[in-house]
């Protein structure tokens, strides 16, 4: 979805209720990014506000299962008018505020990529299935071979010692000095 910068300067009180609706390709989504956004032009730029929802599948970190999530992401982006003169100096510094980006030379606001943006952003970095998370998968501690090295491992000491051994720890060294 794009917006003309002219098309929105034309609207009464130059702002635009979009509904927002599309696939975006690239993100982790099964369902489209829903949701309405506001748009309000002033002197300075574009302000873009409002709130879409996804359904996202992401696959738990844990018990390396997938699941799905839903995602609610606000949008709050402001587009400022870039002056030509300060081009490269200025995209440095602008990359140190998320929030605020160039409204490109040709005046086409690329809605799709904004939002886009704020779902990758919204997107989990760590991704647990829930509470009821069964944990990692049993493949790796139900094989043969594991399962040989647990017994072993139980008979092989006493555990009650081990014990005994984390209770009186300076009983032991008592003894030897
Ligand atoms: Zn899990």
């Amino acid at each position: 979805m794009k917006v003309s910068i002219d098309d929105l300067r034309g609207q009464p009180q130059q702002r635009l209720v979009l509904s927002f609706k599309e696939s975006l390709a690239g993100l982790e989504t099964v369902k489209p990014v829903v949701g309405d956004l506001t748009l309000t032009a002033g002197s300075w730029g574009v302000h873009i506000s409002g709130r879409v929802q996804t359904l996202l599948k992401l696959t738990c970190d844990r018990c390396l299962r997938p699941y799905f999530q839903s995602l609610p992401v606000e949008i709050d982006e402001r587009l400022v008018y870039q002056s030509k003169d300060a081009a490269v100096p200025k995209e440095r510094e602008l990359s140190r505020n998320d929030f605020v980006e160039p409204i490109p030379d040709n005046g086409i606001l690329d809605i799709s990529d904004i939002v886009y943006q704020a779902v990758t952003l919204a997107t989990p970095t760590y991704c647990l299935c829930g509470a009821e998370c069964p944990g990692p998968p049993a493949g790796e501690e139900g094989s043969a071979a594991s399962l040989g090295r647990g017994k072993a491992e139980r008979t092989g000491g006493d555990p009650r010692w081990k014990n005994l051994k984390t209770l009186f720890p300076n009983e032991e060294s008592g003894e030897k000095s």
